[in-house]
Protein backbone atom coordinates (compact mmCIF):
# COMPACT_ATOMS: atom_id res chain seq x y z
CA UNK A 1 0.00 0.00 0.00
CA UNK A 2 0.98 3.41 -0.73
CA UNK A 3 0.72 5.77 2.14
CA UNK A 4 -1.98 8.48 1.09
CA UNK A 5 -1.73 11.44 2.99
CA UNK A 6 -5.20 13.72 3.53
CA UNK A 7 -5.11 17.45 3.27
CA UNK A 8 -7.00 20.70 2.65
CA UNK A 9 -6.37 22.92 -0.19
CA UNK A 10 -7.76 25.94 -1.75
CA UNK A 11 -8.06 25.25 -5.42
CA UNK A 12 -9.46 26.05 -8.71
CA UNK A 13 -11.37 23.20 -10.93
CA UNK A 14 -9.43 23.63 -14.22
CA UNK A 15 -10.84 20.54 -15.83
CA UNK A 16 -13.16 17.96 -15.44
CA UNK A 17 -13.11 15.04 -17.26
CA UNK A 18 -16.20 11.95 -17.27
CA UNK A 19 -15.17 8.76 -15.80
CA UNK A 20 -17.20 6.01 -15.98
CA UNK A 21 -21.26 6.58 -15.28
CA UNK A 22 -20.80 8.59 -12.35
CA UNK A 23 -17.50 9.77 -11.57
CA UNK A 24 -15.53 12.86 -12.85
CA UNK A 25 -11.78 13.24 -12.37
CA UNK A 26 -10.93 16.98 -11.80
CA UNK A 27 -7.93 18.93 -12.40
CA UNK A 28 -7.37 21.04 -9.41
CA UNK A 29 -4.62 24.07 -9.37
CA UNK A 30 -3.83 24.89 -5.81
CA UNK A 31 -2.39 27.55 -3.88
CA UNK A 32 -0.48 24.41 -1.62
CA UNK A 33 0.92 22.31 -4.64
CA UNK A 34 0.39 23.45 -7.18
CA UNK A 35 -1.70 21.19 -10.23
CA UNK A 36 -2.88 18.12 -9.01
CA UNK A 37 -5.51 15.39 -10.69
CA UNK A 38 -8.68 13.64 -8.26
CA UNK A 39 -11.02 11.86 -8.27
CA UNK A 40 -14.43 12.64 -7.68
CA UNK A 41 -16.84 9.88 -6.82
CA UNK A 42 -20.07 10.21 -7.81
CA UNK A 43 -19.86 13.35 -9.23
CA UNK A 44 -22.03 12.71 -12.10
CA UNK A 45 -25.13 11.94 -9.45
CA UNK A 46 -27.23 15.24 -9.47
CA UNK A 47 -27.84 13.89 -5.50
CA UNK A 48 -23.73 13.96 -4.81
CA UNK A 49 -22.33 16.18 -2.53
CA UNK A 50 -19.48 16.29 -4.73
CA UNK A 51 -21.59 17.45 -7.58
CA UNK A 52 -21.48 21.23 -7.36
CA UNK A 53 -17.84 21.81 -6.45
CA UNK A 54 -16.82 19.60 -9.43
CA UNK A 55 -17.86 21.36 -12.15
CA UNK A 56 -15.28 24.19 -13.73
CA UNK A 57 -14.37 27.33 -12.65
CA UNK A 58 -15.42 26.47 -8.78
CA UNK A 59 -12.93 28.34 -6.60
CA UNK A 60 -13.61 26.23 -2.86
CA UNK A 61 -11.52 24.81 -0.41
CA UNK A 62 -11.04 20.83 -1.31
CA UNK A 63 -10.52 17.80 0.77
CA UNK A 64 -8.05 15.54 -0.60
CA UNK A 65 -6.34 12.15 -0.13
CA UNK A 66 -2.96 12.52 -2.64
CA UNK A 67 -1.47 9.66 -2.99
CA UNK A 68 2.01 8.58 -6.00
CA UNK A 69 -0.92 8.84 -8.23
CA UNK A 70 -4.65 10.32 -9.08
CA UNK A 71 -6.05 11.45 -5.78
CA UNK A 72 -9.34 11.36 -4.07
CA UNK A 73 -11.76 14.20 -3.42
CA UNK A 74 -13.46 13.34 0.08
CA UNK A 75 -15.37 17.30 0.44
CA UNK A 76 -15.39 20.16 -0.83
CA UNK A 77 -16.40 23.65 0.05
CA UNK A 78 -17.04 25.96 -2.46
CA UNK A 79 -15.85 29.70 -1.95
CA UNK A 80 -17.21 31.46 -5.32
CA UNK A 81 -18.83 28.98 -7.48
CA UNK A 82 -17.47 32.21 -10.38
CA UNK A 83 -21.14 31.63 -11.71
CA UNK A 84 -20.88 34.69 -14.14
CA UNK A 85 -17.93 33.22 -15.82
CA UNK A 86 -20.62 30.36 -16.56
CA UNK A 87 -23.27 32.17 -17.60
CA UNK A 88 -21.78 34.32 -20.10
CA UNK A 89 -20.79 32.73 -23.11
CA UNK A 90 -18.22 35.41 -23.77
CA UNK A 91 -16.75 35.23 -19.98
CA UNK A 92 -17.15 31.36 -20.34
CA UNK A 93 -14.98 31.42 -23.43
CA UNK A 94 -12.70 33.47 -22.03
CA UNK A 95 -12.33 31.80 -19.06
CA UNK A 96 -12.18 28.30 -20.57
CA UNK A 97 -8.89 29.84 -22.62
CA UNK A 98 -6.96 30.94 -19.14
CA UNK A 99 -7.66 27.33 -17.29
CA UNK A 100 -6.54 25.22 -20.86
CA UNK A 101 -3.65 27.51 -21.13
CA UNK A 102 -2.49 27.15 -17.38
CA UNK A 103 -3.51 23.22 -17.80
CA UNK A 104 -1.07 22.79 -20.91
CA UNK A 105 1.60 24.68 -19.60
CA UNK A 106 1.78 23.41 -16.11
CA UNK A 107 2.93 20.20 -14.46
CA UNK A 108 1.51 18.32 -11.82
CA UNK A 109 2.21 19.23 -8.29
CA UNK A 110 4.89 21.71 -8.79
CA UNK A 111 4.16 24.49 -6.63
CA UNK A 112 3.37 27.52 -7.47
CA UNK A 113 1.68 30.11 -5.30
CA UNK A 114 2.01 32.93 -7.26
CA UNK A 115 0.80 31.56 -10.60
CA UNK A 116 -2.41 30.51 -8.05
CA UNK A 117 -2.80 34.13 -7.44
CA UNK A 118 -3.00 35.22 -10.58
CA UNK A 119 -5.22 32.54 -12.18
CA UNK A 120 -7.20 32.93 -9.08
CA UNK A 121 -7.50 37.03 -9.65
CA UNK A 122 -7.82 37.11 -13.93
CA UNK A 123 -10.81 34.45 -13.04
CA UNK A 124 -12.38 36.69 -10.85
CA UNK A 125 -11.72 39.86 -12.71
CA UNK A 126 -13.41 38.23 -15.61
CA UNK A 127 -16.56 36.94 -13.62
CA UNK A 128 -16.58 40.51 -12.18
CA UNK A 129 -16.99 41.94 -15.66
CA UNK A 130 -13.72 43.59 -16.38
CA UNK A 131 -12.45 44.24 -19.83
CA UNK A 132 -11.88 39.89 -20.41
CA UNK A 133 -9.77 40.67 -23.35
CA UNK A 134 -7.26 42.80 -22.06
CA UNK A 135 -7.06 40.57 -18.74
CA UNK A 136 -6.70 37.57 -20.99
CA UNK A 137 -3.60 39.38 -22.88
CA UNK A 138 -2.05 40.19 -19.13
CA UNK A 139 -2.31 36.72 -17.98
CA UNK A 140 -1.11 35.60 -21.82
CA UNK A 141 2.01 37.85 -21.12
CA UNK A 142 2.58 36.44 -17.83
CA UNK A 143 2.07 32.94 -19.14
CA UNK A 144 5.35 33.40 -21.43
CA UNK A 145 7.99 32.36 -19.00
CA UNK A 146 6.21 29.66 -17.69
CA UNK A 147 5.82 28.41 -21.36
CA UNK A 148 9.49 29.27 -21.65
CA UNK A 149 9.48 32.32 -23.72
CA UNK A 150 11.77 35.48 -22.51
CA UNK A 151 10.73 38.35 -24.65
CA UNK A 152 13.38 40.92 -24.59
CA UNK A 153 11.11 44.12 -24.03
CA UNK A 154 13.58 46.76 -22.92
CA UNK A 155 15.10 47.85 -25.97
CA UNK A 156 15.97 46.87 -29.08
CA UNK A 157 16.54 43.00 -29.41
CA UNK A 158 19.10 43.33 -32.17
CA UNK A 159 21.20 46.78 -30.71
CA UNK A 160 20.11 47.68 -27.34
CA UNK A 161 19.07 51.15 -28.29
CA UNK A 162 15.73 52.47 -26.50
CA UNK A 163 15.20 55.46 -29.04
CA UNK A 164 13.53 55.27 -32.09
CA UNK A 165 11.02 54.22 -34.02
CA UNK A 166 9.85 50.28 -32.78
CA UNK A 167 8.19 46.97 -34.33
CA UNK A 168 8.07 44.08 -33.04
CA UNK A 169 9.98 40.85 -33.93
CA UNK A 170 8.76 37.80 -33.55
CA UNK A 171 11.78 35.95 -35.13
CA UNK A 172 14.20 38.07 -32.59
CA UNK A 173 11.88 38.00 -29.83
CA UNK A 174 10.93 41.22 -28.83
CA UNK A 175 10.81 44.83 -30.02
CA UNK A 176 13.15 46.12 -32.80
CA UNK A 177 14.63 49.50 -33.57
CA UNK A 178 14.46 51.00 -37.09
CA UNK A 179 18.40 50.84 -37.18
CA UNK A 180 17.82 47.05 -37.08
CA UNK A 181 14.80 46.45 -39.43
CA UNK A 182 16.43 44.91 -41.74
CA UNK A 183 16.88 41.98 -39.44
CA UNK A 184 13.05 40.56 -39.52
CA UNK A 185 11.39 40.55 -43.15
CA UNK A 186 7.89 39.63 -41.04
CA UNK A 187 7.67 42.96 -38.42
CA UNK A 188 4.89 43.48 -36.55
CA UNK A 189 3.89 47.25 -36.75
CA UNK A 190 2.82 48.55 -33.19
CA UNK A 191 2.35 51.65 -31.87
CA UNK A 192 4.19 53.72 -28.70
CA UNK A 193 0.35 52.34 -26.89
CA UNK A 194 1.04 48.73 -27.67
CA UNK A 195 4.94 48.48 -26.60
CA UNK A 196 4.12 50.43 -23.38
CA UNK A 197 0.87 47.97 -22.53
CA UNK A 198 2.99 45.15 -23.81
CA UNK A 199 5.59 45.81 -21.28
CA UNK A 200 3.54 46.98 -18.69
CA UNK A 201 1.44 43.76 -18.57
CA UNK A 202 4.78 41.29 -18.76
CA UNK A 203 5.76 42.96 -15.27
CA UNK A 204 2.79 44.90 -13.47
CA UNK A 205 1.59 42.61 -10.61
CA UNK A 206 -2.28 42.29 -11.23
CA UNK A 207 -3.94 43.73 -8.25
CA UNK A 208 -1.98 46.58 -8.79
CA UNK A 209 -3.48 47.54 -12.28
CA UNK A 210 -5.69 50.12 -12.19
CA UNK A 211 -8.33 50.87 -14.40
CA UNK A 212 -7.34 50.83 -18.19
CA UNK A 213 -9.06 51.69 -21.66
CA UNK A 214 -6.93 50.61 -24.84
CA UNK A 215 -8.21 51.73 -28.10
CA UNK A 216 -9.57 48.92 -29.75
CA UNK A 217 -7.01 49.48 -32.78
CA UNK A 218 -4.62 48.70 -29.89
CA UNK A 219 -6.29 45.83 -28.89
CA UNK A 220 -5.79 44.61 -32.07
CA UNK A 221 -1.68 44.89 -32.21
CA UNK A 222 -1.65 43.36 -28.53
CA UNK A 223 -3.40 40.24 -30.21
CA UNK A 224 -1.08 40.09 -33.04
CA UNK A 225 1.75 40.57 -31.31
CA UNK A 226 0.99 37.70 -28.56
CA UNK A 227 -0.52 35.31 -30.57
CA UNK A 228 2.42 35.24 -33.19
CA UNK A 229 4.28 34.55 -29.82
CA UNK A 230 2.39 31.76 -28.87
CA UNK A 231 1.60 30.54 -32.08
CA UNK A 232 5.48 30.13 -32.79
CA UNK A 233 7.30 29.33 -29.71
CA UNK A 234 4.73 27.62 -27.31
CA UNK A 235 4.04 24.31 -29.80
CA UNK A 236 0.18 24.60 -27.82
CA UNK A 237 -2.98 24.33 -30.24
CA UNK A 238 -5.91 24.99 -27.68
CA UNK A 239 -9.10 24.40 -28.44
CA UNK A 240 -10.37 27.32 -26.55
CA UNK A 241 -8.39 29.36 -28.37
CA UNK A 242 -9.82 28.40 -31.95
CA UNK A 243 -13.58 29.11 -30.44
CA UNK A 244 -12.36 32.56 -28.80
CA UNK A 245 -10.91 33.59 -32.41
CA UNK A 246 -14.45 32.28 -33.69
CA UNK A 247 -16.04 34.49 -31.10
CA UNK A 248 -14.38 37.44 -32.07
CA UNK A 249 -16.29 37.89 -35.25
CA UNK A 250 -19.34 38.24 -32.57
CA UNK A 251 -17.59 40.30 -29.51
CA UNK A 252 -20.23 43.68 -28.95
ZN1 LIG B 1 18.19 48.02 -33.03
Amino acid sequence: MVSQLLRKVEGIVIRTNDYGETNKILTLYTREIGKIGVMARGAKKPQSRLTSVSQVFTYGHFLVQIGSGLGTLQQGEIISPFRGLREDLFKSAYGAYIVELTDKLTDEKKTNPYLFELLYQTLYFINEGLDQEILTYIYEMKMLNIAGIYPKLDGCVSCSNIEGKFAFSVREGGFICHRCFHLDPHLIPISPATMKLLRLFYYIDLHRLGKISVKEETKKELKTVISSLYDEYSGLTLKSKRFLNQLDHFQP
